[in-house]
Formats: C-alpha cells, structure tokens, sequence
C-alpha cells in the first residue's frame, strides 16, 4: 500500500544487495535496474523495483521522473577533515614537514566559533555536491569546531561521525592540551551529541606521535565508559613516521601496537592510511574486526606510499575509501575511486568498477559499522542517495555513448567522472543539494 507521504522516483539504479566478503562475490551482490522504481516514506527506503511491476499500482500517482539519470546510494568518505579543506593543494612536503609548516597553523583558527561555523557550512556543501552524504570526520583540538560541524550536519539531518582532536605533545603549544583537559572536553562533547538523531561521535586522538602514553591512557578510560564511540586515527602512512613511533614507544612491539595495548582496535575502529604495515599489524587488524580508510589520492600527493588492497581481501580486513582532504586532492569520490585504481595499476592489482563503488557505498558503510542503516536501496534503510548524470561534457557523452554495459559506464564515470556528474544529493528523503540551483536546496 501506498500513502499520500510517499515518494516514488523512476531513474536507473546500481547498488549492492548485501556485503562480500571477497572481491568475487561483488557481481552476485551487484543490482542493476535499467528501469525502476524507488520508492521512499518518512526518510527511509520502502522498496525498489523494476518499472514495469509498479507501473499500474503508481498510476496517477505522482512520480519523480528521473530517467537517463543512474542512481546509486550515497558515497560514504571514511577519512576527511573538515578543518583542512581551506588548505588542500599545499605544496612540496610529505608528511611531518607538511603537519608543521601548512596544518597546524590552519588549524589554530578553529578556535573562533564563527570561523568554525562558516567552514562547517562550506565543508558540508561541498560533500554534499560530490554525492557524499556521510563521513567520519576530523576536527581541530578546538571542542568549537566539533560544535560547529555537528550543529550544522544537525540542521540537514546527515548521519555523520566526527571528534574533537586529541593531542598532549609534539605540536605547537597552542594546540596541545593535557591529558585531563582532554579527557573532560571529550567526554562533554560525547554526552551532548553522540546517538543525537543521525550524529555519533569518534574519539579522535591525532596519531601515536602526538599522543603521550598518558593520553592514549585517557582514550582509553573514554572508550570504556562509552563503548560504542568510534576510534578514528592514522596509521603507518609514512616510512618518517613510523621510524619516529617507534623512537617515542620503544616498549611497544610496532605502531598499531601502541593503539593496541590502550585497547584501541576494534570493530568501530577505523585507521586512515595502513600503507606500511607488517606482517603482524595485518593479523591484529582482522583479529580485533579494526578498519583501514584506504585515502589514494592523499597517499600519492604526500608522497606515503601505495595501499596494498588486494591484501586487505586476503587478510579478511574491512577497508572504505577516505578523500582526506586536505592532504588528499580532490572531495569527489568518482576521482577518489579513479586514483585508487591506478594505486592498484601500479601493484598490478586490478581494481573492478564493481569493487570500486561497493568501498564508496556499502562496503564503506560496513567499514563503519553503519551497514544496517546506510549503504543500499533494500528496504528500512535510510533514504540517502546520488543522483549521477552519467555525461555532462562532450567527452563523457562520447564515451558514455559507446560503453557497452553498466560496468563499462561505471568504469568511464570512475575515470572521466567529477563533481560535474552529481545532479542531485538526497539525505533521509530529501533532495539538499541540485546541481541547477547550485546550492542547497534545504
Ligand atoms: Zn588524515
């Protein structure tokens, strides 16, 4: 039965039914309708189906018409700062030179509510017109600026995880805080927005190398009084750095180890990067169910590293793709995507459009551990999704044109493809940003 509050919208669709757990079970899980129907009441996904089996139970009714457009679930982007976008594209550093000399400057701004505010709302807009509609997400050390992004994801109803950064040592003095200071601003922001409608929170210390045994020890403590927070930190992106971890905690056996021993893996544990780990760090991520963020385009600009993913499949680890902007390049996901594969090109590792848009939807959303709300169309999920407008230059149309099948058209979009190709951005039933008006249209 249908209601007056449905929405029903005919377009193409792609998603994937349930989760792979390797890359040769995505086809079996891939859907594919030319024609269909979805179908959506009080934010939330009824069904969707083949056109010609609604077509006479939708009569008169009115439907969203859609069609030439290829709809896919919401991309999800499980590594991103918010902070930093105002610095993406800085030149000439890898890793600890590029902290010091671009990041934590910018980031010293964020303790100015206003400043927070109006980066909080332009950082939004600009998931929202790259067709991503969740994200875990780095503050500053400022509880303001987490103040700020969750006020504003607040206001569009976007299921989002972020936190406050955690950091006691190695970065300038205006930016570090105690252990204790630490722990109170956390545990003040967790009580005020974790679960609050679609908004969780992660604990966010920054990595090992500014983080004192005694804060990890606060993480910790935190972790065990709100044991279904998200973890959400960086690990083993560069050869520099790992040398340097190793120097600060000698007593540990390796880098992951110091977030081990604090208890600090874990099935809503995610770790950005994961380019240079060892043999045993692989173990321990499959056997404590932690996440990797695999950030391509960031991991080439900084120069880290390659991310090993057909690893991940052998190791039985979850991965979601992170733009980490502002290290990484780009907030679209399609160039995200495209220079994943060439990451794999270069380990000859061929990465399918398939596999590719299953780590952008539901394959992220498992990574999260968000699966059972966001990710596919199946019905009870929430209704996020993009509207793709699959040739939007002269270029595109030609080679949109002569792609034989959906995989072939996925493919070009993965290569060709940018924020030009997101028409439409719905969060929970709504449509909050069109290409044509050019701003949010909530
Ligand atoms: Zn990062």
């Amino acid at each position: 039965m249908s209601s007056a509050t449905d929405t029903a919208i005919r377009a193409s669709f792609f998603d994937f039914k349930s989760v792979a757990d390797q890359p040769d079970a995505l086809l079996s899980a891939a859907r594919y309708l030319e024609d269909g129907v979805l179908r959506l009441r009080d934010g939330r996904v009824i069904g969707l189906a083949p056109w010609e089996e609604c077509s006479a139970e939708l009569a008169g009714q009115p439907v969203v018409d859609l069609r030439g457009k290829l709809i896919v679930p919401g991309f999800i982007d499980t590594h991103i700062h918010y902070p930093q976008t105002e610095m993406i594209g800085a030149f000439g550093e890898q890793l600890l030179e590029w902290l010091n000399h671009y990041t934590f400057p910018v980031e010293a701004q964020y303790y100015c509510p206003d400043h927070a505010a109006r980066m909080s709302a332009f950082f939004l807009h600009q998931l929202l017109s790259n067709g991503t509609t969740s994200a875990l997400v780095f503050g500053t050390v400022h509880p303001q600026s987490v103040e700020a992004l969750f006020s504003a994801a607040e206001a569009l109803n976007m299921r989002l995880i972020a936190g406050k950064v955690m950091m006691d040592r190695n970065a300038p003095d205006n930016l570090i805080e105690t252990p204790e200071q630490s722990y109170q601003q956390t545990r003040a922001l967790i009580e005020r927005w974790h679960q609050r409608g679609r908004l969780s929170y992660a604990l966010t210390p920054r990595f090992a190398p500014t983080s004192s045994p005694q804060l990890l020890a606060k993480v910790q403590q935190l972790r065990q009084e709100f044991p279904d927070t998200w973890l959400h930190t960086h690990l083993s992106e560069n050869p520099q750095e790992v040398a340097w971890v190793k120097q600060l905690f000698p007593e540990r056996a390796g880098y992951l180890d110091v977030y081990h021993h604090y208890q600090l893996t874990g099935r809503r544990s995610v770790f950005a990067h994961c380019v240079h780990l060892d043999d045993s760090e692989w173990q321990c991520l499959h056997d404590t169910d932690s996440t990797i963020a695999f950030c391509p385009t960031s991991n080439l600009f900084l120069g880290s590293g390659l991310f090993n993913l057909k690893r991940s499949w052998q190791q039985g680890v979850k991965v979601g793709i992170g733009t980490d902007v502002g290290a990484g390049t780009t907030f679209s996901m399609l160039q995200t995507l495209g220079e994943a594969y060439k990451v794999g090109q270069l380990q000859q590792y061929k990465l399918s459009a398939a596999e590719a848009f299953y780590h952008a939807t539901l394959g992220g959303a498992r990574a999260l551990d968000l699966d059972h709300a966001i990710g596919n169309f199946n019905p009870g999920k929430e209704a996020d999704f993009v509207v793709l407008d699959p040739a939007v230059s002269a270029l595109q149309t030609l080679r949109i044109g002569n792609s034989k099948d959906i995989w072939e058209k996925l493919f070009v979009l993965m290569t060709l493809g940018d924020d030009r190709n997101i028409a439409q951005t719905w969060v929970n039933g709504r449509p909050v940003w069109q290409r044509d008006a050019g701003e949010q249209a909530a």
